[in-house]
């Protein structure tokens, strides 16, 4: 067992006090991180507040050469981060090896965004520009799910506007972060990145810090409210990427073998533990027998099991919280008899966290398994009659985060997509994130977005500088 320390001020530092951290395949301890509180973190923000004195003023290629090294570090790094991830997260070796090259690339492919002035008027009487300004000390908080691709999404595009970050990881993944932590130490000016420990308490004293100007957040959408009002205190200004019940909608003229495999993996992947897995998926009724049969057959040839061992797709539920939680709506489906396709039947104790493939068989639209964000591996199909039955089902949600549409007819897609109320919506595929299109919830599901332009503005303040050309003066 390893203990790793947290990033204050450039240095690798401890509080005496610990945190286990386990493994969810085995639910044995893996590591120790320290548990800090008001103390540790008043010394951080302090640190982001001298740092960002000077970081404010560098330049675009000063900033983009550290972030560069932040992506080479991790990249050069891979193979370590990769078996450490799935070791504290879960998910399969394939899937943390996408997690880690994904976050190197997101921050290679960031590390280029650029805010430019804007000319608002430039005539006889005036020039007008606006200009980005850092916001100033960030306080960034993120879960457990994707804890590496989150955590660089946060402290990424922060030094690239101009701010200083202090990020708190989620108490159940923080290991591989704190791993990044040591190996970009010398690559960052000391206090523009700082990484901090500690159980969810620390949480709320993040959002209402006096010093921090700016809360970016991921995570669920009722924690996400306690984020907000606790920041309204002094108005921070707040990034927020919350919970979703992603639809995808199923047409007739689907070709149902090539679609099965992909709307498995739309829902599975990371076992279903993704903001934006496919939560709910209607199938049109002429190919619903067909489809439904097809996915449960390719769900047969999937190994649930602990990520580090060759062949398993599917891993153990993150934490015990999450995996309470999913046998519950499993029990809840059972109570209400609602039929399964598969899974839902074995015995789940024993040691890890471990949930069978489950797939539900047509279960009624106010099922908890339906209106609720799952976020395990269960899926409920859907069937449906017609284009707008399924936009009302789809959009009968407070959550509105992203979604998907499968047809040959890529045209009728667009149209479908229109009517969705979500931030993001496919054309025949899933889960496809660009560095350089804006991520963001609509509803419930999010305030602001992430990524892109858009996302780096939020890490910004306009400021207007207005010259009055023909003033006597
Ligand atoms: P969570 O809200 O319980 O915890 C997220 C983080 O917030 C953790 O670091 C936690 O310690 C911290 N926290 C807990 N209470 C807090 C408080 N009162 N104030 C401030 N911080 C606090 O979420 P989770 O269980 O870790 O993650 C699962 C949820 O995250 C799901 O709902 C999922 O949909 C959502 N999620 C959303 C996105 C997205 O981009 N939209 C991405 C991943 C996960």
């Amino acid at each position: 067992m390893t203990d790793y320390k947290n990033l204050i001020d450039g240095k690798m530092v401890d509080n005496g006090e610990w945190l286990d951290v386990l493994n969810p395949a085995n639910e044995q301890v893996v590591g120790r991180v320290p548990a800090c509180g008001k103390d540790e973190l008043d010394r951080a923000v302090a640190a982001a507040r001298r740092a960002f004195k000077d970081w404010r003023k560098t330049s675009q290629e000063e900033r983009q050469k550290v972030v560069q090294g932040i992506a080479a570090a991790i990249k050069d790094n891979a193979d370590e981060l990769f078996r450490l991830l799935t070791t504290e997260q879960g998910k399969p070796h394939a899937q943390a090896q996408q997690e880690i090259y994904g976050a190197a690339g997101l921050a290679a492919a960031q590390s280029t965004l650029t805010l430019d002035d804007v000319v608002n008027q430039d005539d006889d009487q005036r020039l007008s520009r606006t200009r980005r300004v850092p916001v100033g000390v960030v306080g960034g908080i993120v879960p457990w799910n994707f804890p590496v691709m989150m955590a660089i999404q946060k402290i990424v595009p922060a030094l690239v506007a101009g701010c200083t970050i202090v990020l708190k990881p989620s108490p159940f993944t923080p290991l591989t972060t704190l791993r990044i932590a040591e190996l970009i130490k010398d690559v960052v000016p000391a206090g523009t990145v700082n990484i901090i420990t500690g159980e969810d308490h620390l949480g709320p004293i993040i959002t209402e810090h006096p010093d921090i100007d700016k809360i970016t957040f991921t995570g669920s959408t009722a924690t996400g409210k306690k984020i907000m009002e606790g920041a309204s205190g002094d108005l921070k200004r707040i990034t927020l990427e919350l919970g979703g019940n992603d639809a995808s909608i199923v047409l007739p003229d689907a070709d149902v073998e090539k679609v099965a495999e992909q709307l498995f993996w739309s829902s599975f992947s990371n076992a279903g533990q993704v903001c934006i897995a496919a939560k709910r998926v209607y199938i049109h009724k002429d190919i619903y027998d067909d489809l439904s049969k097809a996915i449960a057959e390719y769900a047969k040839s999937v190994v649930v099991g602990d990520g580090s061992h060759q062949g398993t797709g599917v891993g153990p539920i993150q934490n015990k919280k999450q995996y309470d939680r999913v046998l519950e709506l499993i029990q809840d489906a059972k109570d209400n008899g609602y039929k399964f396709l598969t899974g839902g039947d074995k015995d789940p104790s024993g040691t890890g966290y471990y949930v069978p493939i489950t797939i539900l068989d047509n279960p009624p639209e106010d099922a908890r398994i339906v209106a609720e964000e799952q976020f395990g591996p269960v899926m409920p199909l859907l069937k449906f009659d017609s284009i707008d039955e399924v936009i009302e089902r789809a959009n009968n949600s407070e959550y509105g985060l992203a979604g998907a549409v499968w047809t040959k007819d890529t045209d009728k897609g667009v149209e479908i997509a229109e009517q969705l109320e979500t931030g993001t919506v496919w054309i025949n595929e899933f889960m496809h994130l660009s560095p350089f299109s804006p991520f963001g919830g609509h509803k419930q599901s999010g305030f602001g977005a992430e990524y892109g332009v858009d996302g780096l503005k939020e890490f910004t303040y306009p400021q207007v500088i207005t010259v009055k050309r023909d003033a006597v003066v």
